[in-house]
């Protein structure tokens, strides 16, 4: 026999039973975003690699270590997306959507890195993200947090708490580097590997550091609140304001930096107690620099990105249940002239949205009856030669003690409905 071909590690195949799970949350997602009157945009899964390495920033994680990068059979060096602003961004320059009007965009789908695989984090992963261009206030800002504080609510998630930081201006931020450089290197004997390379590469990521015996230094760090720039303080506090008249709970991080280059001014996550070590399942922030660093114009951006893995499994832990694309009807047909007859029968039933499962192939009624059950379906329909010359068809209720009965064909549609519209 030949060898399996195995997944690559770290991509997961969504089988049947998870898939409706998925597309429910997509779906809650998707109307959301459409009752804030967000637009959907779609760009390649392939770029050019300098599009990654010169927004994301060589001192970050994906750079570093995490890009999936290749040439191509020209010669073109290629990555496969590990994020989705860059892509978003690009697209927006090359099609001039950022030009004298503004923008509410939101996108979903595979992301690509080349972390190491556990819970939580994978080499394809899936997100939504969302990106919005050409607003300077702290309007937008607070939009996009109770924009997915109601997704939250949608999917009856109430164990996510929000962060808050504010990375101040450019010039702002330089002066903390200062700062912060010098107390890192006063502490350079008790800073591990990576931070001793952030140090000189970019001191402020040594604040997203995860290693715990770091979490002392980092504690007692300077903090880059202390160093904002009025303007950034300003819109800071608009912020707080606003999303206190939201009623939306939240906590100020001081150390909450992102690991990419391009933010400035606000930077938030959502994270959770419930999913162990990989808790943040979405995170964000302004990064007004970006568009310009890309070739385009100075435009104001702010966006996040949602790990949707995270937020399914945390749906599964809460155990709401989202109306997942069930099996409505299985037709079980005797007979040839019965499968003719039932063929069309469902495609009537179909016209009218209901999900119907027409058996194929020339089984027993016991068998298929089997199968029925086993498919989900709500209701078992029967119709064998006898129901097709009197025109008549069975129901069977399969999910309730309740023995089956026959009607006429005419009026299956008025006995089923009141069962799919309750
Ligand atoms: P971390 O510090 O955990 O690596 P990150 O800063 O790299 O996170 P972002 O780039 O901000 O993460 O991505 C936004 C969200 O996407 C994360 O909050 C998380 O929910 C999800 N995410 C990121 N990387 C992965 C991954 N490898 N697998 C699954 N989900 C991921
Ligand atoms: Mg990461």
């Amino acid at each position: 026999m030949a060898d399996i071909i195995q997944a690559v590690r770290g991509m997961n195949d969504l089988l049947p039973d998870q898939t409706g799970t998925w597309q429910a949350v997509e779906s809650v997602i998707k109307t959301t975003l459409s009752e804030y009157a967000y637009k959907e945009i779609r760009f390649p899964l392939l770029e050019k690699t300098a599009l990654f390495s010169r927004s994301i920033g060589g001192a970050t994680d994906i750079v570093e270590k995490e890009m999936y990068t290749f040439a191509d059979r020209n010669g073109d060096k290629l990555t496969l997306r590990p994020e989705g602003t860059a892509g978003c961004v690009r697209a927006g320059i090359q099609n001039g959507l950022f030009h004298n009007q503004t923008q509410r965009l939101w996108y979903m789908g595979p992301m690509f890195r080349h972390e190491r695989p556990q819970k939580g984090r994978y080499r394809q992963f899936y997100q939504t993200g969302v990106e919005c261009f050409g607003f300077d206030g702290p309007d937008i800002d607070c939009e996009l947090i109770v924009l997915s504080a109601r997704i939250w609510r949608k999917l009856g998630l109430d164990n996510v708490k929000l962060e808050l930081n504010s990375l101040g201006s450019l010039e702002s931020r330089t002066a903390y580097i200062k700062v912060l450089t010098a107390y890192l290197s006063d502490n350079a004997d008790d800073l591990d590997e990576d931070s001793t390379r952030r140090l000189k590469s970019n001191p402020l990521r040594v604040l997203d550091s995860k290693n715990p015996d770091m979490q002392n230094i980092i504690a007692q760090a300077p903090e880059l609140i202390d160093y904002l720039d009025s303007a950034s303080r300003e819109h800071f506090d608009q912020l707080q304001e606003m999303l206190a008249s939201h009623n939306i709970d939240f906590l100020i991080n001081p150390r909450l930096v992102r690991g990419l280059d391009y933010y400035s001014r606000t930077v938030f996550e959502w994270s959770t107690d419930q999913l162990g070590a990989q808790g943040a399942i979405c995170a964000g922030g302004r990064f007004d620099g970006l568009v310009a660093q890309l070739g385009g114009k100075q435009v104001s951006a702010v966006g996040f990105a949602m790990g949707l893995e995270r937020i399914i499994e945390l749906v599964n832990i809460a155990g709401n249940n989202l109306p997942s694309g069930d099996i409505g009807i299985y037709l079980c047909l005797l007979g040839a002239e019965a499968k003719r007859a039932g063929m069309l029968l469902a495609e009537k039933l179909r016209d009218k949205s209901l999900s119907v499962l027409a058996h194929c192939g020339d089984n027993s009624l016991k068998s298929q009856l089997k199968q029925a059950d086993k498919s989900g379906a709500r209701f078992a329909l029967i119709l064998g030669e006898d129901e097709v010359s009197s025109g008549k068809i069975i129901i069977k209720p399969l999910r309730e003690k309740k023995s089956q009965y026959s009607v006429e064909q005419t009026d299956l549609y008025s006995h089923l409905l009141p069962s799919f519209t309750a």
